[in-house]
């Protein structure tokens, strides 16, 4: 499910005869598919792995802490027994995810392709 770009909440999908409308659930925010940015329309589930030989330090355990909600221990190994999936949704999420890593240099991969 997607995001709204104004509060973070979720956006609920509605079907309209010209097509569908995405309002959410917190504030007044609504769009239609026409005027979208087609990262909303986007309904498949990305998978970030983190590949190996990253480097292991408090920054970079501090990111995928962030992604993966779990503790530094837990990261810790995520990071040695990589590649480790430490991400699985929607494009919109994937995003903000991948422009972590990459602000990083955090190694990782994609799946399916992404081209947001
Ligand atoms: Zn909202």
């Amino acid at each position: 499910m997607s995001k709204c770009p104004k509060c973070g909440k979720e956006l609920k999908r509605i079907k309209q005869n010209s097509g569908v409308a995405y309002c959410c659930i917190n504030c007044d925010y609504s769009v239609a598919t026409t005027d979208l940015d087609p990262i909303f329309e986007d309904q498949q589930e990305y998978t970030i792995t983190l590949l190996p030989n990253n480097s292991i330090n408090k920054d970079i355990l501090k990111i995928i802490s962030s992604i993966t909600n779990l503790n530094y221990i837990d990261c810790k190994k995520m990071v040695e027994k990589a590649p480790s999936i430490i991400f699985k949704g929607d494009a919109t999420d994937a995003k903000d995810v991948k422009a972590k890593l990459d602000n990083n240099n955090i190694k990782y991969s994609i799946e399916p392709l992404f081209i947001y």
